[in-house]
Formats: structure tokens, C-alpha cells, sequence
């Protein structure tokens, strides 16, 4: 398959001519892959369910719709020469048709099936080695009330969602009959709780013919309630044996799914220092934005050059980098103002993305912040002073 995707690629002139990419989704990944893409001048088309889609103004033709319709999606398929994602709820089968057809996809339906749900993604790593927590499947909350009636599961554990969770919506530490109560009654998994040191993450880029490279690996702090990323660090600061295993693991991962385009590979380093993985993104992700600074080629401009077949950028950093995200303050709704912002940016090597949503709530991603800096505890003290003072609220 690859061998024929690369062949028909390497036909095709993408740089201002009539070729067509497709992107599914036109969220902040979609607005941030366009702005690299304006560098190559290719054409590209967008679909998405919102009227004020963040991607929307920087495409050239934007399409209203769902991405889980069978329809929406194949038609929009039908007129590109290449289709990509920025988020990975789509319709499969749609794109399984597309394929059949001839359109080149990627990441392939194939690889989206696997990760899609979170219980085959973690049967894909015990079928191939891949060091990971134990789990369970269920294919609903009573599936998993009667394992525990039967001792074959048993408190504490984390219980995910299969599907369609995202920020950490869909996890959940359960750790006695009554945490079960507020669960939804979907598919799910039990995982084993990971006593871990550190979160880290490494973005993998692989194109057509199988050129790989890997960003550095980066260490993730989470926000304590939100269960969010507040902070994404790059290098991450870990013993460089741990970085070489982490690298080994993510390219394995992405090897085993002979993945093209970016595949960000989320892992822990555990008390021990074993390295486990926790789940991939089959795209851009937001522990490779600090990229777009700190590195001499961005995660959107590898994906891109993946995809495309083209020669991959260099991953490496120019400078330290750390990517704040900005999340909707507690308690605002509304109309978005986002407070301090000239304070933050009077600072040297600090650079807002704002996403251009509207309307902010409570942990909704609006937008981050990256703070590069040539030393990194200099970095970090900035990117504290940032969390500090920009504040995302509303009007009312
Ligand atoms: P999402 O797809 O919503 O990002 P994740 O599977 O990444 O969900 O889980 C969100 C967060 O929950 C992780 O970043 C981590 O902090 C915590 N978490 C997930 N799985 C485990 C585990 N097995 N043990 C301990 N903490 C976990």
C-alpha cells in the first residue's frame, strides 16, 4: 500500500498548483497546521461542525459538517488528492470507502481503527510487546460491576472511557464501589494505576517512504483538578538513559503501526524508571506546540513533509522551550478577554498563540503561551511568571 501512496505522491507537484489537501477538523491543530502550510502555498480544504471553526479563515475553502457523517465525510473526501486529520473521531468507514477508491489518507483508517478506541489501542501494545499498564475491557458498566462481583477486578484502578474522551474527560481514579456511581454507562477500560515520577511525551515523524525522526522528549505537568497539561518542557529534565529508552519505545510504537505523518507517543516514567505507554495521537499534539519557536522545524511543518513524502525538517531545538497552556479561568463564561496579555508579552521570549474562540469556559483550551529562552531554569522561572499573570476570563 505505502509503495503505491508513495508513487502516486511523488506525480504530484503540491506547490501552488491544483493539488488539494484535505484536512478533517478545523480546531486549533488545523489553524496552526495552515499557518505552516501558507510557507508551501498548497492548497487546502477544511471541514469541521462549527461555524467559528479556528482553522476557517486560514484555508482555502472551509466545509460545514459533521466528521462522524458517512456522507459529509466521503464527499468531502472526493474532492482532494490527499486527506489528513487534526483530530481523530471521524468516520472510519467513510474513509475506508475513500481508500478503496484510491484517495491517499494519512494516517491510514487502518492505524485510526486501532487508536480510535482506547481498548483496542491497548490490546495493539500487549500484541506487540509494547511495555504498557495492564488492563481490562468492558463493554459496559455492568460488564465491570460483575468482574468485580467475581474478584477478577479490583479497587483501586483507573477507569477510561473507550472512546471519545479527550483532556482528560474520559479518565477517572475509581477507588471504591460508590466512585462508580458518577461513571457513564459506556464501553470502558481498567487500568492498573501507574505510580509514576514523570509524564513524558515524544513526537515521532515518518513519512511515505519511511524517513523517521523523533523531537526531543518532553516532560508534561498537569493541572491537579482539570486533569490538563499547564506546562510542556522541552528538553524534559530526566537522565539521558531514561530519553534514549523513552525515544527507543516511541519509535517502536510507531513502527508497529507503520505509522505515517506525526505520532505523538504519551508515556511514564515510572518510580523505577521503566518507561510505559499510555496512548498515542495520530497527528499534531499539543506537547510538540512549543515546537513552532524553540524548533528548526515545527511538528505542523514535519506533518506536512511526512505526508507529503518530502525530506524530513530537523527536530532539534534551537533553544529551551516551555508551552503553557491557557485554559478558561473557573468561574467565566462568555465572551473571552484574555488579562495581562501585553504584560506577558513585554517579556523577552514569550509568544501567545490565541486560538479565536469566542467564547470561553471553565478549562476550555483557548490558547498557550511558549517561552523560549537559551537557559532553562531562566525558562521555567519566565513560564511561572507567565501562568501567574495572563488570565482567560470573560466580560460579564
Ligand atoms: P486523555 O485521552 O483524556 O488525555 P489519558 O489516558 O492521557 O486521557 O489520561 C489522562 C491523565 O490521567 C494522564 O495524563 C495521567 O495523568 C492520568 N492517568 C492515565 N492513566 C493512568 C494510569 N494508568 N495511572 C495513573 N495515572 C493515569
Amino acid at each position: 500500500m505505502f509503495i503505491f501512496a508513495q508513487t502516486q505522491l511523488l506525480q504530484m507537484n503540491y506547490f501552488s498548483s491544483d493539488f488539494k489537501l484535505g484536512i478533517l477538523g478545523g480546531g486549533q491543530l488545523g489553524k496552526m497546521l495552515l499557518t505552516e502550510n501558507r510557507k508551501f502555498d498548497i492548497q487546502t480544504l477544511v471541514l469541521d461542525p462549527s461555524e467559528e471553526a479556528p482553522a476557517r479563515y486560514s484555508c482555502n475553502a472551509f466545509y460545514r459538517g459533521s466528521l462522524m457523517d458517512y456522507d459529509t465525510v466521503y464527499q468531502f473526501g472526493k474532492m482532494v488528492n490527499l486527506l489528513t486529520i487534526e483530530i481523530e473521531n471521524v468516520n472510519l468507514d467513510a474513509l475506508d470507502k475513500l481508500e478503496e477508491e484510491g484517495l491517499v489518507i494519512f494516517p491510514s483508517p487502518k492505524t485510526l481503527r486501532l487508536i480510535q478506541n482506547k481498548g483496542r489501542q491497548k490490546d495493539f501494545y500487549v500484541e506487540h510487546n509494547i511495555p504498557t499498564a495492564p488492563h481490562q475491557r468492558f463493554v459496559d458498566l455492568n460488564d465491570l460491576r460483575k468482574s468485580l462481583e467475581k474478584d477478577e477486578l479490583e479497587f483501586p484502578f483507573v477507569w477510561k472511557c473507550a472512546q471519545f474522551g479527550y483532556d482528560g474527560n474520559g479518565v477517572k481514579i475509581v477507588r471504591s464501589a460508590s466512585d462508580l456511581n458518577n461513571l457513564p454507562d459506556v464501553e470502558c477500560i481498567a487500568e492498573q494505576i501507574v505510580p509514576y515520577k514523570n509524564e513524558l511525551a515524544v513526537i515521532v515523524a515518518r513519512s511515505v517512504s519511511g524517513e523517521v525522526k523523533t523531537y526531543p522528549v518532553v516532560g508534561m505537568e498537569f493541572h491537579p483538578e482539570a486533569n490538563q497539561v499547564e506546562y510542556v518542557i522541552c528538553p524534559a529534565r530526566i537522565d539521558e538513559k531514561v530519553a534514549q529508552k523513552a525515544t527507543e519505545i516511541a519509535l517502536n510504537v510507531s513502527e508497529a503501526y507503520n505509522h505515517v505523518g506525526l505520532l505523538a507517543v504519551e508515556l511514564f516514567q515510572t518510580e523505577d524508571d521503566e518507561i510505559l505507554v499510555n496512548e498515542v495521537a495520530p497527528r499534531p499534539h499539543n506537547s510538540g506546540h512549543y515546537s513552532i519557536e524553540a524548533s528548526y522545524t515545527s511538528q505542523f511543518e514535519n506533518h506536512l513533509r511526512s505526508i507529503l513524502n518530502l525530506p524530513l525538517g530537523n527536530t532539534a531545538s534551537k533553544v529551551a522551550g516551555i508551552m503553557v497552556n491557557l485554559v478558561g479561568a473557573e468561574g467565566f463564561s462568555g465572551p473571552v478577554v484574555y488579562e495581562n496579555i501585553e504584560k506577558i508579552m513585554a517579556i523577552d521570549g514569550v509568544t501567545p498563540h490565541i486560538y479565536g474562540k469566542r467564547e470561553t469556559r471553565p478549562f476550555r483550551k483557548m490558547g498557550h503561551v511558549t517561552i523560549v529562552n537559551e537557559n532553562m531554569t531562566e525558562a521555567r522561572r519566565v513560564a511561572e511568571e507567565v501562568k501567574n499573570s495572563i488570565r482567560v476570563i470573560s466580560v460579564q
